[in-house]
């Protein structure tokens, strides 16, 4: 037996030292072209490639059959490290599917907030109806998933909003009868048009919860990152979107799109001239970037820790942030594993410490993200140590 007392105090790990992430830090990554180019293939402009088979989404109509859609964003958020969920709530060719993703926050797993949109559609193409929200809120997944956040984030994309927010309501009423604490509901659909240089958008809410504070959240962001958006508060807001299906059981839930109720409306709308030819996309990766500030902001980042002490001996992971590789000095031997995961549990790589002081991981082949580690041996498991790869 090898000295195992004093590896056991080897997992109480203290972070002592952190540095900041920021919102804007979120902002910076998100990516216009990739944004665009997955609107272009969830509204059959381009051909893409779902489940490792080249193909084209020709609609997203559900009495169509839209599972080659769903298909296609479930794989997108899996390859994310995600935990998804392929809700077939209403089975068969031409039923309901909601796909959904959660984020779980590691302060307070329970407060939930949501980013949704529909991915069903009227006929065929609808780009901004509502592609434009489905890719935003896949581009928001791939790149929030890379942070901790202390509230969990659920991505969720609903069908058959287009016959009568079927997958929004199935969803909203099962977490209701849950007793989900769903702090917060942003719901977007149709956020791409802008045709009279107003750069207006509409906050679609009613007094119902907390939704004013969403509104108010939405129009001081604007402010503080100086987007090139005018908010336009609509109240009573519409109900003929998947928010109300939340509203409807007391959830505070606002519809954040275009300016819809100003005039200036998508004059394709559930027509097949729905296309992406019609978008301003400076107006929509405006959008996309509010969206995503508003998430990043309530869901609230929790900053990493760049040393570990532990008791009785010092443990230091060095540096951290790292480009390559990083040092893990156990200041006295240690016999165990080291295992690497990305934020949502997925495990990418694996190190066998044989009684060592201290051990390299290599992490030049992984991709730029935030990792945990975790040390373990056979009396337990450490606490995670967070690793930014740079
Ligand atoms: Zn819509």
């Amino acid at each position: 037996m090898k000295s195992t007392i004093i590896q056991f105090f080897l997992i109480m790990a203290l972070p002592i030292v952190s540095f900041g992430q920021t919102v804007n830090d979120i902002l910076e990554q998100v990516d216009s072209s990739r944004t665009v180019q997955m609107v272009r293939e969830l509204s059959g402009e381009d051909s893409t490639i779902v489940n490792d088979v080249p193909t084209i989404i020709t609609h997203r109509v559900s009495g169509l059959d839209n599972n080659l859609a769903a298909e296609y964003i479930k794989e997108k958020l899996i390859d994310l490290g995600l935990d998804v969920t392929d809700d077939v709530y209403s089975p068969g060719n031409t039923g309901g599917r909601n796909i959904y993703a959660k984020q779980l926050g590691s302060v307070y797993p329970d407060s939930i907030f949501i980013i949704c949109g529909h991915y069903d559609a009227k006929v065929e193409y609808c780009a901004d109806d509502n592609a434009s929200a489905v890719a935003a809120i896949l581009e928001a997944a791939r790149i929030m998933s890379q942070y901790e956040f202390e509230n969990t984030i659920i991505y969720a994309l609903w069908d058959q909003e287009e016959i009568g927010l079927v997958g929004a309501k199935n969803y909203a009423n099962k977490a209701a009868a849950n007793g989900d604490k769903i702090i917060a509901v942003l719901n977007m659909d149709m956020m791409a048009y802008e045709n009279d240089g107003d750069n207006l958008f509409d906050i679609d809410v009613r007094n119902i919860a907390n939704s004013y504070q969403i509104r108010d959240d939405l129009i001081a962001l604007v402010t503080t990152y100086g987007f090139n958006l005018v908010p336009n508060v609509v109240d009573p807001g519409t109900s003929a979107s998947d928010h109300s299906a939340f509203w409807t059981q007391g959830y505070s839930a606002v519809l954040f799109g275009e300016a819809w109720s100003t005039g200036d409306r998508n004059p394709a709308y559930h027509s097949v001239g729905d296309r992406i030819n019609l978008f301003d996309l400076e107006y929509y990766y405006n959008m996309v970037k509010l969206s995503i500030a508003y998430m990043a902001t309530k869901a609230v980042l929790v900053p990493i820790s760049s040393v570990l002490l532990l008791d009785p001996s010092n443990m230091l992971v060095h540096p951290n942030p790292t480009a390559n590789t990083v040092t893990i000095d156990f200041g006295q031997q240690f016999v165990g594993k080291l295992v690497v995961y990305t934020l949502n549990g997925k495990r990418v790589l694996s190190q066998k410490i044989e009684d060592e002081t201290s051990a390299e991981i290599d992490m030049s082949t992984l991709p730029s993200a935030l990792y945990l580690l975790k040390i373990e041996n056979e009396f337990g498991e450490s606490t995670m140590v967070k690793i930014l790869k740079e």
